[in-house]
């Protein structure tokens, strides 16, 4: 059993990281950027709901997220784990987990922290944004879910910190070497 929880600041990788580790132990990648971009493209009620604040490079609201991923951790896909990408993002989001966690009768292993410096991500971001077709990829809104990061997701790894499951990795490294000093 692995559920593991992937943060870092927007462009840290966390993405290709969570589909790297989804592969090697098996388990879902549960990404609610990517369930929230679905939901947008397929014009459903929640798309309605996340698209402006999305588009603003501010958090989705709370009880959007957790209806989300508790829906999603239902499924029998992920009776033997799963890895939270960019999950919990808000003190919230980690407190609730937690309770789902006990609900389910298992919890966390690990949280994985991909560390990359401020400039280093607005310059990825950048660059991505030539090519992603993603809407938040321009530099104002960029700045803004860095904001957010800062404010409101680095509590939540203090959150881990204190309950001792707190890993960090340094995400500036090539793709390969951060894939092994996180397995
Ligand atoms: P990034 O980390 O590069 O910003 P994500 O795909 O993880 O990309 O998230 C994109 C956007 O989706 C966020 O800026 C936010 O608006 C929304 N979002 C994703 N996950 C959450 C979450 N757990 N809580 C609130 N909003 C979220």
């Amino acid at each position: 059993m692995m559920r593991i929880i992937l943060l870092g600041p927007p462009g840290a990788g966390k993405g290709t990281q969570a589909q790297f580790i989804s592969k090697e132990y098996d388990i879902p990648q549960i990404s609610t950027g990517d369930m929230l971009r679905a939901a947008i493209k397929e014009g459903s009620e929640l798309g309605k709901q996340a698209k402006d604040v999305m588009n603003a490079g501010g958090l989705v609201s709370d009880d959007l997220i957790i209806n989300l991923v508790q829906e999603r951790i239902a499924k029998p896909d992920c009776v033997n784990g799963c890895i939270f990408d960019g999950f919990p993002r808000t003190y919230i989001q980690a407190y609730i987990l937690e309770g789902l966690m006990l609900k389910l009768n298992t919890s966390l292993n690990c949280l994985i922290s991909l560390n990359v410096p401020e400039e280093e991500s607005v310059a990825r971001l950048l660059n991505r944004g030539k090519t992603s077709g993603r809407s938040d990829d321009n530099e104002k809104v960029i700045r803004n879910r860095l904001k957010e990061y800062n404010e409101k997701t680095l509590p939540v790894l203090q959150f881990y910190r204190d309950k001792g499951i707190y890993v960090e990795v340094n995400g500036i490294d090539t793709i390969e070497n951060v894939n092994l000093s996180i397995t």
